[in-house]
């Protein structure tokens, strides 16, 4: 189960504050070395926890205790505050551009589920009424195209391939051509991967970026990885500026370190998590809601 770890580490620096009459510095500060290594153990990003543990502390000490809460319970307050501000404060729509079709590039390393995603994404616009097209951009991966293929046959979502012989660039464009044809208003190319992030692959996004002019650019990464997915979201908005992330696997036993840390280090929001193999296991991400299962 994700995040375990974590908040039995936080319900056991909160415990410590149970039962406390008022709220000095001594006992903010003693309750927040212990969030500080929980978050740091989490896998946390370092400068993140210190921020993260200044502004609770800045807010929790001297503070005037309402009066329907305790010391212990105004410290959980301030945390969970900051836990959802952390991790955006609100929900980050998915772009609709305009004038249709919406133009979503999928980008990311190789197993993190980009693929899975896409076809989960084709599904979430599909149950909103909209009219996806699956692009199968990713010319390198031999099971790629195939993929897309069995996954666009399941949703009944049509997919756009020109095989693995046409530049990713010109199926883009082409694809975009056949959306707007076809009056179809969501254009969801799945982009190339590699095993590591190489110039190559940068150079071949920004291509298919400059063509596509992509009202969306979302990094898919494996929450599973912690700091490394945060890493990865960091080079890849440096190099083609990012509108979001979705994070992947946060059924499996994730610490949480890139839940947490991916909007602070690359300014950009995550837009959507994934938990789970299965096309609907795709939901909005609700910074509220994780905060929520963070603190247990
Ligand atoms: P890509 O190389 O990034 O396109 O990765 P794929 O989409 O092929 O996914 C790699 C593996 O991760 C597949 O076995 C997927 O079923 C699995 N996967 C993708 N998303 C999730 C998720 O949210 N949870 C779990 N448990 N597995 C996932």
């Amino acid at each position: 189960m994700a995040f375990e770890n974590l908040t039995s580490r936080l319900q056991n620096a909160f415990d410590k504050l149970r039962g406390r009459g008022k709220i000095d510095e001594t006992v903010v500060n003693e309750a927040m070395r212990e969030v500080r290594l929980a978050l740091l153990e989490a896998d946390v990003n370092f400068k993140v926890v210190k921020d993260f543990i200044a502004r609770v502390k800045e807010r929790a000490v001297g503070q005037e205790v309402l009066k329907s809460l305790t010391p212990g319970q105004m410290v959980i307050k301030i945390v969970n505050e900051e836990l959802i501000e952390l991790m955006g404060g609100h929900v980050a729509q998915l772009a609709v551009a305009n004038r249709p079709p919406t133009v979503v590039m999928m980008a990311g390393l190789q197993g993190a589920g980009k693929t899975t995603t896409t076809g989960k994404l084709a599904k979430y616009l599909q149950k909103q009424n909209r009219k996806p097209l699956l692009v199968a951009a990713d010319i390198y991966r031999p099971a790629a195209i195939k993929q897309l293929q069995v996954l666009g046959e399941q949703l009944n979502v049509p997919v756009f391939s020109l095989g693995d012989q046409v530049s990713p660039v010109e199926i883009a464009r082409q694809a975009i051509e056949h959306a707007k044809e076809n009056h179809l208003d969501y254009v969801l190319i799945d982009t190339a991967g590699r095993l590591h992030i190489d110039e190559a692959l940068m150079e071949e996004l920004k291509q298919v970026r400059d063509v596509a002019k992509p009202d969306e650019i979302l990094l898919v990464v494996d929450a599973m990885t912690g700091q490394d997915a945060v890493n990865v979201a960091e080079s890849f908005n440096s190099q083609l500026e990012l509108t979001g992330v979705v994070l992947t696997k946060l059924d499996g036993d994730t610490r949480g370190g890139a839940a947490l840390s991916v909007k602070a280090v690359t300014g950009k929001p995550i837009k959507f998590a994934a938990m789970g193999e299965k096309l609907d296991a795709l939901e909005p991400f609700h910074p509220d809601r994780m905060a929520s299962r963070i603190l247990g």
